[in-house]
């Protein structure tokens, strides 16, 4: 397998094309941001702890028939990964009230949410990835009605199999951010699943130990990325 050409730079990832049309590189860096790129900073060592986190879960999850992009993990900060169509709607599942939700609705951070709720968001960032429902993701085009049935499906079942993993390793999964992509007709998970996209509490404390420790300011987070990767390797 040859790496060849930069064919995308995103804001914590690049991805590279290689000899096989069917294979790209997916490259993790240490760059973070948030509230649409208005915060940047750096956050040391996320990339390769993302890196091996993604494999840990993809690897999981293909146990548990949900199709990834995942291929291998190549060295520190890349993977191997399917060529994927992306499909331009992320899919937000939620098991507890935090972030957009609680603002949008008035609701409590930290509320238990008996079932789990999912959203949907149009991928653009010129537009600040803006709140759509599954009528303007069919009608305008961004997925069929049956890719987005997929979609649903795949994604309640990545929450129904991550969340008890996770709390094997003292982790509530309160919320997660997911993306698929087309690959020879089939809808397969895409992207990366880590601190960045995920919001992990401490099952006993409710400690914040992902990305909310940077948009929040609230420090330690290298140290929230390191005790989740900790964990979750030793639950692997
Ligand atoms: O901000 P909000 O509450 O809508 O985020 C829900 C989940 O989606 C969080 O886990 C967050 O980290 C993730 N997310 C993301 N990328 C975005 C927006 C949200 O990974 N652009």
């Amino acid at each position: 397998m040859e790496k060849r050409e930069l064919i995308y730079e995103g804001k914590a990832k690049r991805i590279f094309a290689t000899d096989n049309p069917d294979h790209v590189i997916q490259y993790f860096k240490d760059d973070a941001t948030a509230f649409n790129a208005q915060k940047r900073g750096t956050i040391a060592s996320k990339g390769v702890i993302n890196n091996a986190l993604s494999e840990i879960f993809f690897t999981l999850l293909e146990r548990h028939e949900v199709p990834t992009h995942f291929v291998k993990r190549l060295n520190e900060r890349e993977m191997l990964v399917k060529r994927l169509e992306i499909v331009p709607v992320e899919t937000v599942v939620r098991n507890i009230v935090a972030g957009s939700l609680a603002k949008r609705l008035g609701l409590e951070e930290g509320r238990a949410i008996p079932q789990p709720v999912l959203e949907y968001y149009y991928k653009s960032d010129a537009l600040g990835d803006p709140m759509i429902n599954a009528s303007h993701a069919t009608v305008f085009g961004m997925a069929s009605t049956a890719e987005l049935a997929r979609i649903d499906e795949l994604a309640l079942r990545v929450n129904a199999v991550l969340q008890p993993f996770l709390a094997r390793c003292g982790l509530l999964l309160v919320d997660m951010k997911l993306e698929f992509g087309r690959h020879h007709g089939e809808i397969l998970l895409g992207d990366e699943i880590c601190p960045d996209t995920c919001r992990f509490w401490d099952a006993e404390t409710r400690k914040k130990l992902d990305k909310d420790r940077f948009r929040q300011d609230l420090g330690e987070v290298e140290e929230a990325y390191q005790e989740v990767y900790r964990r979750v390797l030793a639950a692997a």
